[in-house]
């Protein structure tokens, strides 16, 4: 079965619910097109609900860790423009304002993953990156409000 996509909102989170196989190819693309439209719509509260995946390959998985990355990225705590890190690591100066602090812009989660899913989750040890739920309602909960 193919990758399917479509997406929700529940109060202000934006559920993503997956269904069919996350493998490489065209639907990746999809997925990301998803995430960029969530954040450049300002939902810093994203949840991927994977109940009907059936497969997910590291193609997959590594789009996952992309959205992770995207969705958490680190920002200005005052002016909110994107940081970067410098050569050597450390986070430089905001270049819009001077300013040297930061937060994290938004959250990520995980919901309903299957016995494949959860079983490469734990092998790739990415159980520990990502904030991980059973269900739907608990990572709903789960949020920061
Ligand atoms: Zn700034």
């Amino acid at each position: 079965m193919e990758m399917k996509l479509s997406r929700r909102r529940t109060d202000d989170i934006s559920v993503v619910d997956l269904g069919g196989r996350i493998t490489s190819g065209d639907a990746l693309a999809v997925f990301r097109e998803a995430i960029r439209d969530e954040v450049a719509k300002g939902n810093n509260k994203i949840l991927i609900n994977l109940q009907e995946v059936s497969y997910i390959d590291s193609s997959g998985l590594g789009e996952l860790v992309l959205a992770l990355g995207t969705v958490t990225q680190i920002i200005c705590d005052k002016c909110g423009a994107t940081l970067f890190r410098d050569d050597d690591g450390r986070w430089e100066r905001c270049a819009q304002c001077n300013s040297t602090g930061r937060k994290t812009w938004g959250q990520l989660k995980l919901a309903n993953a299957g016995r494949q899913v959860r079983d490469l989750l734990h092998f790739t040890k990415l159980n520990t990156v990502f904030d991980v739920h059973t269900s739907e309602a608990d990572a709903i909960a789960s949020f920061a409000k």
